[in-house]
């Protein structure tokens, strides 16, 4: 057996780690170690018949780098590899490979069955852009099956979610939620942003596609905007042709800085889990209402959270007593953490949902999804937990 075939098969029965540090090592005839950048829009071709051939797809081989690049395809490459799917498609950002999917499989016509809880810009992608070319859309809450079947309908086209959910940690049962989708002749769509193929792989557990923002854990140091949609072949395939026509295709850089960053992902997500752990069980024993983690055994996800992921995540939320005049003091008296609504980071953040991410929708919609006035969401980075907690100490204090 020559090493290329040896090494493929050892690559296929691998850990996540190893196929993220070990997939699509390609080397250039420079012999580089490390992945090159290949920052080129287009390619030559040794004669005019031979750009011919590539034209027409009749001989394979890149022609432009809105069609293909080398590092980008590294970068598909490991990501479908970690999420076990056949292939992937890279996106400049997370909603561009939303709405990648949403072009790829709907129509006219064709009927969503989407949960509450997904990220702000997905429904306003949806409701604003998407209706308005005939596609129908339905919200449903994440954890209640029976709200998901009895939306279905004869055009239902799609199912989508995220799991965990943001900010409250709501788990959906992706299983029975594929099932759902099966029975309907539907695709279910989960965005997985918020485990990493590190924690959770969708598609093993019955999910059609799985959506990435490649800018929160992937990259994990907030330098760059990407995402990518994994799937079977003949999906992504469909995905591609989205890409290659509409465009919003990931730079090349952008690309090694995510591949590089996916080598690394799962001792960062190991670290993340632990200190967020750590964090969700010392706030228990604060001045709060209430914990959302679903790493805490009170916690109504948690459960399923332990069948379908190997971790809880990184992402934290607490609601402080006296609502958002308490919840700003709280987060003015930190120091070591960073103000913003972004998550995924070697540092962390700390947010205000309801006057932040979520801030745009309506009292009810907040009550409904759980979103108080008093909720704080922590994204927990890498620092030393012992100085994550002084810093919350610090929060707690100016109550
Ligand atoms: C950030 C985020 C997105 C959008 O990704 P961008 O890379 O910012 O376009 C989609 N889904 C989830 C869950 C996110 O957190």
């Amino acid at each position: 057996m020559d090493k290329k075939t040896q090494l493929a098969q050892a690559l296929a029965q691998a850990g996540a780690a190893t196929k993220a540090i070990r997939t699509g090592a390609d080397r250039s005839h420079e012999m580089e170690h490390a992945e090159p950048i290949f920052m080129t829009s287009s390619y030559v071709f040794d004669s005019a018949e031979d750009a011919a051939a590539r034209f027409s797809g009749e001989e394979p081989g890149n022609v432009y780098s809105r069609y293909t690049n080398p590092t980008v395809r590294q970068f598909e490459q490991r990501l479908a590899a970690m999420e076990g799917g056949e292939a992937a498609c890279s996106a400049a950002s997370g909603m561009a490979a939303i709405m990648a999917v949403a072009m790829a499989f709907l129509q006219a016509g064709d009927h969503v069955i989407c949960s509450q809880s997904v990220f702000g810009s997905t429904t306003v992608m949806f409701d604003k852009y998407f209706a308005k070319f005939g596609v129908e859309f339905s919200y449903v809450k994440l954890t209640d099956l029976t709200a998901w079947q009895k939306a279905v309908k004869p055009n239902t086209k799609m199912l989508f979610c995220e799991s965990p959910s943001n900010p409250t940690a709501e788990v959906a049962d992706i299983a029975a939620l594929a099932e759902i989708a099966n029975q309907a002749s539907a695709r279910l769509v989960v965005d997985n942003c918020f485990c990493t193929p590190v924690l959770q792989n969708p598609l093993a557990l019955g999910a059609h596609l799985v959506c990435h923002s490649a800018t929160k854990y992937i990259d994990g140091q907030g330098r760059c905007l990407g995402g990518a949609v994994v799937g079977n072949q003949a999906d992504i395939n469909e995905v591609i042709g989205v890409m290659r026509s509409a465009g919003p295709t990931l730079s090349p850089f952008n690309a090694w800085l995510l591949l590089k960053g996916l080598e690394t992902l799962k001792v960062r997500m190991n670290a993340h889990c632990a200190s967020a752990q750590t964090i969700a069980e010392w706030l228990g024993s604060q001045n709060v209402e209430k914990v959302h983690y679903a790493g805490l055994v009170d916690h109504s996800g948690h459960e399923l959270a332990k069948r379908q992921q190997s971790a809880f995540g990184g992402v934290v939320s607490f609601v402080v007593p006296g609502g958002k005049q308490s919840a700003w003091k709280f987060i003015n008296a930190t120091c070591l953490m960073s103000i913003t609504a972004n998550l995924g980071d070697a540092k962390t953040t700390i947010t205000h949902p309801a006057s932040t991410s979520h801030g745009r929708w309506t009292d009810e919609m907040r009550t409904q999804a759980g979103i108080e006035d008093g909720l704080i969401r922590i994204a927990v980075g890498l620092e030393d937990v012992e100085d994550l907690i002084a810093d919350l100490t610090r929060g707690f204090a100016a109550l």
